[in-house]
């Protein structure tokens, strides 16, 4: 139905922009007319176009989480091809998007070699808890790590770190091609025990545990930072293909 813009419309509008309720703004006329449609009774009409701008409200702040966590790209764990990757337990990956590991403040460690699919997932799980109301952050590890060095020599990593501590899920890709100093090791320990049982860790990385002295100054830094890392820990080793590469292969000629 086609309505003619009336006066009441306008103060309508102007009022629901002013107490700031877009939802209702952007829906009232289609929910009016679907109210006399459907007969419906006063209060449940009031009824319908209140949770038309709870839904909308709900929508607003999961962009905004989104927005805010700076993933790369995104990707959802229901994209996730397990018919490829069989090596991926999918009961494991399904029971960790339902999040209880973030209620746990339990962390996950997804380990396996280039475009496996360790960044999608992580992505993925990080998508739900923003659905879920919670504030996420997902970093690159050598950028986090030069971010944060530099807020040391402005004098701000304090409030930095604290920040970060607020964050639900911090996720931290590819470890495994960071080279710390001491500087770089000795924030990133900060960091680690900061959210030791409080909030919840997802690292990506190339490395098996074996190897990483080589993100560290030495093995017992390594075996320090482990040890507060793997004490609630979900650790998902992937191997097999590159999907990228494989993708790659069937799309080329093969003569
Ligand atoms: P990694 O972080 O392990 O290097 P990515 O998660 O970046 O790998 O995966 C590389 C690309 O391939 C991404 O675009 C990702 O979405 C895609 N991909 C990887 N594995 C799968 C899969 N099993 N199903 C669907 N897409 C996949
Ligand atoms: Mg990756």
């Amino acid at each position: 139905m086609i309505r003619k813009e009336n006066t009441a419309d306008e103060n309508i509008r102007r009022l629901l922009k002013q107490f700031k309720l877009p939802g209702m703004h952007d829906r009232f006329n289609e929910e009016i007319d679907r109210a006399v449609e459907g007969n419906l009774g006063h209060r449940a009409f009031l009824q319908k176009l209140l949770e038309v701008e709870e839904a909308s409200k709900k929508d607003r702040l999961r962009l905004k989480r989104i927005k805010e966590a700076h993933f790369e790209e995104y990707k959802m764990i229901e994209e996730f091809d397990f018919g490829f990757q069989g090596n991926v337990s999918q009961s494991k990956i399904l029971d960790l998007a339902t999040l209880s590991f973030l209620d746990k403040h339990e962390n996950v460690i997804f380990i396996g070699p280039p475009g496996v699919g360790k960044s999608h997932i992580s992505t993925g799980l990080g998508m739900k808890a923003c659905e879920a109301g919670r504030s996420v952050l997902y970093a690159n590890a050598i950028e986090l790590m030069d971010y944060l060095a530099k807020c040391l020599e402005k004098g701000t990593l304090r409030q930095q770190l604290k920040r970060l501590s607020k964050v639900d899920l911090l996720i931290i890709d590819d470890l495994g091609y960071l080279k710390m100093d001491k500087e770089k090791e000795s924030i990133f320990f900060q960091l680690i025990r900061q959210r030791y049982e409080k909030k919840s860790l997802i690292i990506t990385t190339n490395l098996p545990f074996n190897r990483w002295d080589e993100v560290f100054t030495n093995e017992l830094a390594a075996a320090a930072v482990l040890d507060r890392l793997l004490h609630h820990v979900h650790i998902i080793s992937i191997s097999g293909d590159s999907y990228r590469v494989n993708k790659k292969l069937e799309e080329a000629p093969n003569d």
